[in-house]
Order: structure tokens, then sequence, then C-alpha cells
């Protein structure tokens, strides 16, 4: 069982609420502190999020969330309790891959530097008796169920609807084919299915379809894990950015599917702030001999994406020795953005902006006499 830093988790939550709730499923938009139907209950207007929502992360429904209940509304870490209905431990799991916060490390003990007062926050974890974090373990039902809603969406999808959204997204057919995908049951949003390292399905965005009432909208199939967007099968076929070792991480589903179109090695993030473990195990699973992450081109992107990085160096798989951050050229705010300004030659990477590269941290000053 990890143990993270309470105070740590807080700081790296507080401001980024809405996205981190929408990684955990919630509807977007549900969460406008309107009153709305209860995502969990039902009912039509008895759930709300209070209006600091991006700051605290509380939200409360009159029936199922409220005061008395078993879990009753405080802050955000209360609300992935309730939602996820897991335990304490399970939320902070939860909660530190969405920021992209690492456990700390070490015991409790009391030689630990500072040790008194560090250990404190850790207290309550220690009660938990869960023996792994949260997001290891999705039962096997609620693995095929969301691969049964991917797969009935990927049949249900026409080839006109196909081609528009290609269009739309600056993608090609065959990039939305790759990726799996499909079309909700009302006709109005695309989904997404999301995976872990093994290729398995572990949850399903969905995105409203540009050309509907919903194109703003966005949200997880309920109790879907962030995992990554990844093509079905790796192309394997060369073409002029075909570089079959250097692996590309890209922000939002579209992104993904516009470099995919490509033929670059590609895996996308649901967001900026998530999938980091699902990442971390792909890179060990696939040792790619390059790594490098395409951010938007927003503070919010590049910090989530150095943020990433720095994650990924405490402990990268022995193909890589650094990772590379680099952003879109202006004024292109995304990836996508990019590959759709640039209609009549193929984009070439070399142009994009490093912003950084991350190494591991050394160790340099040991003696074993
Ligand atoms: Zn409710």
């Amino acid at each position: 069982m990890p143990f993270y830093n309470l105070d740590e988790l807080r700081r790296a939550a507080a401001g980024r609420w809405a996205q981190i709730l929408e990684s955990a499923g919630l509807p977007a938009q549900l969460l406008d502190g309107r009153n709305r139907p209860c995502p969990k209950c039902g009912g039509h207007d008895r759930f709300a999020a209070f209006p600091d929502l991006q700051q605290r992360g509380a939200v409360h429904c009159r029936h199922c969330f409220t005061r008395g209940c078993a879990i009753s509304p405080s802050d955000g870490i209360a609300t992935l309790r309730w939602w996820l209905d897991c335990s304490f431990a399970e939320s902070l799991s939860f909660l530190a891959d969405a920021v992209g916060v690492a456990p700390e490390r070490g015991d409790l003990s009391p030689s630990l530097p500072g040790g008194g007062s560090r250990a404190r926050p850790f207290a309550a974890q220690n009660a938990s008796p869960c023996t792994s974090p949260f997001r290891t373990e999705l039962p096997q039902d609620v693995i095929d169920a969301h691969t049964q809603f991917a797969r009935d969406a990927y049949r249900r999808i026409d080839p006109e609807t196909r081609r528009r959204l290609a269009e739309q997204l600056s993608a090609s057919e065959d990039a939305l084919r790759a990726l799996r995908v499909g079309l909700t049951a009302d006709g109005r949003g695309s989904t997404w299915p999301m995976r872990s390292e093994a290729h398995t399905v572990i949850g399903v965005r969905i995105s409203g379809l540009p050309w509907t009432d919903q194109r703003r909208a966005k949200w997880s199939r309920r109790g879907s894990q962030s995992g990554i967007f990844v093509a079905r099968r790796r192309a394997t076929n060369t073409t002029s950015n075909a570089d079959s070792t250097t692996l590309y991480i890209t922000e939002g589903a579209s992104d993904t599917a516009a470099a995919i179109g490509l033929g670059l090695w590609v895996i996308g993030r649901a967001s900026c702030s998530a999938s980091t473990f699902f990442v971390d195990r792909y890179i060990h699973r696939h040792q790619p001999s390059r790594l490098t992450i395409i951010a938007d081109n927003d503070e919010a992107g590049k910090s989530g994406a150095k943020r990433l990085a720095k994650s990924l160096c405490q402990a990268l798989p022995q193909s890589l020795s650094a990772v590379d951050v680099i952003v879109p050229p202006v004024p292109a705010n995304d990836f996508r953005a990019w590959v759709a300004a640039t209609t009549t030659t193929p984009i070439d990477l070399a142009d994009a902006t490093k912003l950084a590269t991350f190494a591991p941290l050394k160790q340099t000053t040991f003696e074993f006499g």
C-alpha cells in the first residue's frame, strides 16, 4: 500500500477539481453548480456542486450524499469516495494518479527525518483494509461491461458518421477505426475506449459530436478509469513520420487520432492530469528507445506534461535515459490544430518547440568501501 502526503495531494488538486472529478467519470455538465439530477441515484434536481468546486471539489446529493450518509460531503476526496464507492486509501491512490503525485518512500518509523510530524497525515491510511491501490483493482465484470459498451458503440457507428467525425478532427478514418471509436446509442456522442497497458478496455470517454447540441460535453462512462488511448494494433507500415522506436504521448483523444494518422507510435492521455499510472506501465511493457510528450500550448498543458515527465523519471524503463517535452509551434494550440493547419505537406516534428528534457536524478557519491 503506497502512502501519500495528504497536504501535498490537496495542494496539487486545488484549482483542478472539475477535471479530476471528470476523469473519475462524473459528467462535466452536472458540475456547473446548478441543481441537477444525481448521477448516482437519479431524480431531477437533487444534486449540485458547491460554488468553490474547482478549489475544494465538494458536491452533494440530497438523497445519497448528504449529512448523515455513510460518507458526507466535505471535500473532493469525500466526493471521490462517494462516487467511486471506494475507501479513503483508494481515493488517495486515484487522486495521486490524477494529479501526478508520487507516493512517499520509506516507512513511518521515528528515524524518518521529521518522522513525528510527517507521520500524522498518513495515519488514517494505515487503517484501511485495502491491500492494493484502486487503479489496479477493476473487477472483471466491470471490465467486461466497458468492453461490451465500447464494442456495441463501435458496431453502431456508420461509415458516413465516421467520415464526418474524422474530417472534423483532422484525423483519418483509419485512425478512428484503429482507436475503435464508436457512437452512443442516442447518436449524439462519440465513444473512445480507454485502455490499460495491456490494451484491456478499462473505461470509455464520451465526447459530444461536433454537429450536435452536445458538442461541448465530455464525460467518462460511469466507473471508468483514466486509461490511455491507444491503437488496437500498432501500425507497422512505414510512412514519412514512422519511427518505430520513438513513442509519443499526446493529450486527449483527438490529438491521439491525429498522430496515428501520421503514422506515429502514440498513446494519448485522457487529460493533462490523468492516466500517469497507465503511461508508466505502458512504457515499461513496450520499452521505447525514445519518449516524447507533446504538450498542449497552454499553461495547464505544459505544466501537466512536465509533471508527467518528472513522474515517469522516478522509474524509467531500461530502454530510456530521458523524456522530452515538446509543444506545437505557435499559433497552434494543440497537436491537432497543428496538423489541421498543415494541409499541403505532412508536419515536420522538428518544427516543434522543445520545452524541456527530463532525466532521472543520478546517484553520484556512493562509496562501497
Ligand atoms: Zn444521489
